[in-house]
């Protein structure tokens, strides 16, 4: 088995970049996404999509924004 590395574009560099230390994630609106950090500058990178790692880490509830408090 090779080690597959994922490639994503990074703002600082320009250009795609290979992830490292990547970690799978959910976004605000619950979509799986990648977060890591660009293996030439060190900035953050993310890349959205749903990888193998998202089947081990639960899926957060889309909590509803509906905060009306009509008060006076
Ligand atoms: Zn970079």
């Amino acid at each position: 088995m090779s080690e597959e590395k994922t490639i994503a574009y990074c703002m600082k560099c320009k250009a795609k970049r290979e992830m490292s230390t990547e970690e799978a994630v959910y976004t605000a609106n619950g979509s799986p996404a990648t977060r890591g950090v660009c293996s030439v500058c060190s900035c953050t990178m993310f890349r959205m999509g749903r990888t193998e790692a998202h089947d081990s880490i639960p899926k957060p509830a889309k909590q509803p924004t509906k905060k009306k408090s009509k008060k006076k």
